[in-house]
């Protein structure tokens, strides 16, 4: 089948799929405490899902990322996993794998495991116990650990992220760097971003601490080097030269990336966000319940990515937030 490339050349070979929007944590940068979910008849049950992964799978996506909110939540989100595992096995996509907050993995690692998952992000901005029930309110952190323990245990590669948040995780930073470094994860630092309405610009504005001065505190301690290494998102890498980890930094709203962007974002309710920084979305529910037939999806999904835009437009440079988007991650998928 023909591959997926839009306008600009770029093929979509990276596709991070919302299985869910609830999440058993409130963080208070994604989330506000008494959160509002979706209606469960609008969201796509797994057998969708699996019909929406499926074609976009044979027009060449590689990379499946599943998340959420919470995607280890959903009911019966195993059986969608082991849906999945069927295009490893067949050798259409190259890597299947999901972020998590890390509290179901005790439970779900070894499974994930056997169903060919190599490695898993987990979100964790703070590794004091007190901090971490601040800032997800529900969550704890001794469970967390322990997921990150299970999967570690059976084999997975784990990847800590962690927001960089101004006056809450500051002072861990090199804590955070050194158990990393121990427990042999590695650590992505992600720049916080404007999601959410009922937040508040103030909140924004106060958390944000920007990765150039979170980069320029470790070169005061480490040798930093830049890798070329770049996987079409946001991420970009340095190696630490005394320990040689290797560090990732998400700066969505500081750095352009949107030339070499491989992916788009579907919601749990088939939504088909080409860009994360702009609202421009397909419905892709109304063509998968329309018809059996895969045809008519196959070409709402083209005509989805031909409007793939050039890039997003997030600008905290301004003492307001301009570009800010009025959606969740939760609801995106981060
Ligand atoms: N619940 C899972 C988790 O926390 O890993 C998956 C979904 S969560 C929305 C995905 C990622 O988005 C997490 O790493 C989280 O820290 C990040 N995130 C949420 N809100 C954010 C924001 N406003 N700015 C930056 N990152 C955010
Ligand atoms: Fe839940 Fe993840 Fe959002 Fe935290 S960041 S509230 S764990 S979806």
């Amino acid at each position: 089948m023909v591959p997926l490339i839009d306008p600009f050349a770029r093929a979509i070979s990276y596709l991070r799929v919302s299985v869910t929007d609830r999440c058993d944590f409130r963080c208070s940068y994604c989330m506000s405490e008494n959160m509002t979910f979706l209606p469960k008849a609008d969201l796509l049950s797994l057998e969708e899902l699996d019909r929406l992964c499926t074609a976009f799978v044979g027009m060449g996506v590689q990379k499946l990322r599943i998340t959420g909110g919470e995607p280890l939540v959903r009911k019966g989100i195993l059986t969608f996993f082991e849906a999945m595992s069927r295009h490893l096995q067949s050798g259409a996509l190259s890597e299947l794998t999901l972020t998590t907050n890390g509290s179901q993995l005790a439970k779900f690692a070894a499974p994930l495991a056997a169903l060919g998952i190599r490695r898993v992000n987990v979100s964790l901005d703070t590794l004091d116990p007190a901090k971490f029930a601040q800032i997800t309110r529900w969550g704890r952190l001794p469970q967390v650990l322990d997921g990150i323990e299970a999967a570690k245990a059976a084999g997975l590669r784990v990847k800590i992220n962690a927001v960089a948040l101004k006056g809450f995780n500051e002072d861990e930073l090199f804590y955070l760097i050194d158990w990393c470094a121990a427990n042999d994860h590695d650590l992505t630092f992600i720049e916080v971003m404007p999601m959410g309405e009922d937040m508040g610009e103030g909140l924004r504005l106060d958390q944000y601490w920007p990765l150039k001065d979170l980069r320029a505190r470790l070169a005061q301690q480490y040798t930093l080097t830049d890798l070329a290494e770049r996987t079409g998102g946001p991420a970009r890498y340095v190696r630490l030269e005394e320990t040689g980890q290797k560090i990732g930094f998400i700066t969505p709203l500081t750095h352009n990336f949107c030339e070499s962007c491989n992916r788009v974002r579907l919601t749990c309710t088939g939504q088909l966000f080409m860009c994360l920084g702009q609202e421009d979305m397909a419905d892709l529910r109304a063509p998968l319940r329309a018809s059996p037939d895969e045809a008519p999806l196959e070409q709402a999904i083209r005509a989805a990515i031909a409007r793939k835009p050039k890039g997003h437009d997030f600008d905290y440079s301004r003492q307001h937030v301009t570009g800010k988007m009025t959606r969740h991650m939760s609801h995106t998928g981060g």
